[in-house]
């Protein structure tokens, strides 16, 4: 048997290092076998997925090396490897679902559905789709779909029983069918959902093994279910561990940096953050720390991956970056800084900000150092305002950091706004709401353009200069965090 493995990340924002870490171990074990590795865009939630964004994975996977072998910028004999544009052949396998007895069409109104789950919850119950629409005539739908009325399909799922399905690292996992819904497969705009996309694509690109995150686990009764309806021999599957925060909870951008750009642009070394995803959760017969994505295919064993909770620490990876850094040549370290950002397109960025500011050359360092690399470091003395007290300063910097995880992209004017906004919300002058992000994103109360400097640096490295400074400030409780949400929403609510 060909070993076929796939990474299929949706388009919606940063690139995240689990991503990577998905595709680091889908790629050893397809190259380990003398497989093909293939990346997949499951990008069918229209609304959310971008061809920027898209791009944005290729890059940033390419930047670790994790190259494939099929994927929508290099083709294949399975193509096309975006789901947008494979619409067609989901319709085609939802009706024959329809068809065979396996699905069903379905009206209920998002009002209706809302008042069944109302009911349901306040009985104690656990939510899930009634099945009103089970029973409909075959007539009655195909003259209700004729008049135009919105539907979907839904699947059918047995009411009783268990499902057992295998994980390789799991052995057999068992899941009352009580607790798996009739799940929509295709929606009202005709596109499918990821629980029909996954299945189709899987078996009509023939992946033999699917390893992806431990968050899918509960979604496998409903696949393996799809591939009875079809007739369709189940790929092996094989959850992996996910990525932690310190404080074990899932890796979320809140507490750590979860975007690959991040990492990127902090300067850390890609082959140390693919050698330190490698050891997420895995390591080498020899507990070798140090090794290369080709020294892990060629070592690689499904068995020997760990379930416990890897988690993702800052300080080891720093360390790793530091053991690259020494090892590369001073040829290879001088491009490695160029390529970074001491180069004239990264330049071309700050210049704007410092030319009119600037007497001598010798002025430029001092005035751009927070712009190419860490800010210096932040005491609570530095914080010292007039006005403004520590848990005013935590306040503005918490609410402002909330505001920012929601932005993609980094535009001057916007942030601004954002910046006046909150001014007015909290009955401060501008210049004092600024006063303690001045301090977080440059290390100092006036510096260059501040929303200009936020731009350059990125969503990531600012949202990161802003969570170091709260800790500087004391940091935020889980009580004082529930206030700070409660707040937070508070106005938000007020403004609409
Ligand atoms: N599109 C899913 C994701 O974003 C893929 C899950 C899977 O690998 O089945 O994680």
């Amino acid at each position: 048997m060909t070993i076929r493995t796939r990474v299929a990340p949706s388009p919606t924002g940063d690139p995240h290092v689990g991503t990577a870490y998905i595709a680091l171990f889908n790629r050893a074990f397809a190259r380990s076998q003398g497989g093909q590795f293939i990346l997949r865009i499951e990008d069918t939630d229209l609304s959310r997925g971008s061809k920027e964004s898209e791009q944005i994975i290729f890059d940033s996977l390419r930047w670790l090396g994790l190259d494939w072998d099929e994927g929508p910028d290099v083709g294949g004999a399975y193509g096309s490897y975006r789901q947008s544009e494979r619409k067609p052949i989901y319709a085609e396998h939802a009706a024959q679902l329809v068809k065979s007895g396996n699905a069903f069409t379905c009206f209920c109104t998002r009002e209706r559905l809302d008042e069944v789950r109302k009911a349901q919850r306040a009985a104690g119950e656990t939510t899930r789709y009634d099945g009103e629409c089970l029973s409909l005539g075959e007539e009655e739908v195909a003259s209700r779909i004729a008049q135009g009325e919105a539907h979907v399909v839904r699947m059918k799922v047995p009411r009783a029983g268990t499902c057992k399905f295998k994980d390789i690292l799991r052995g057999e996992i068992e899941i009352p069918w009580q607790q798996v819904d009739m799940q929509v497969l295709m929606k009202t705009d005709g596109m499918p959902t990821y629980h029909l996309a996954v299945v189709v694509d899987d078996h009509l690109m023939e992946i033999s093994h699917v390893l992806r995150g431990e968050e899918w686990i509960n979604s496998v009764p409903k696949h393996q279910l799809l591939y009875e309806y079809f007739g369709w021999d189940m790929p092996v599957h094989c959850h992996l561990p996910l990525l932690r925060n310190p404080d074990k909870s899932k890796l979320s951008k809140r507490k750590n940096p979860t975007s690959i750009n991040y990492y990127r642009d902090a300067g850390f070394l890609p082959e140390a953050l693919v050698n330190y995803l490698g050891l997420m959760g895995w390591s080498m017969p020899d507990d070798q720390e140090i090794f290369s994505p080709q020294e892990m295919i060629a070592a690689f064993d499904l068995e020997r991956i760990s379930l416990g909770a890897p988690v993702f620490d800052m300080e080891k990876l720093r360390w790793l970056s530091g053991q690259y850094m020494r090892s590369l040549s001073v040829d290879r370290f001088m491009d490695t800084i160029h390529n970074w950002k001491i180069n004239r397109e990264h330049l071309a960025r700050i210049v704007p900000l410092i030319q009119e500011r600037t007497e001598t050359l010798a002025e430029l360092i001092p005035q751009v150092d927070y712009l190419l690399g860490d800010r210096i470091s932040l005491s609570p003395a530095d914080f010292e305002h007039k006005q403004l007290d520590q848990e005013q300063l935590v306040q503005i910097l918490q609410f402002l950091l909330w505001d920012f995880e929601n932005k993609a992209n980094f535009v001057a004017a916007e942030l601004l706004e954002t910046c006046n906004a909150w001014a007015d919300r909290l009955e401060l002058k501008i210049r004092d709401l600024l006063f303690p992000l001045f301090l977080a994103i440059s290390g100092r109360a006036v510096s260059l353009p501040l929303f200009d400097s936020m731009v350059i640096l990125g969503s990531d490295l600012t949202r990161m200069r802003m969570r170091d400074a709260i800790n500087v400030l004391g940091g935020v409780s889980k009580k004082k965090l529930k206030r700070l949400e409660k707040e937070y929403s508070a106005f938000q609510t007020d403004d609409d």
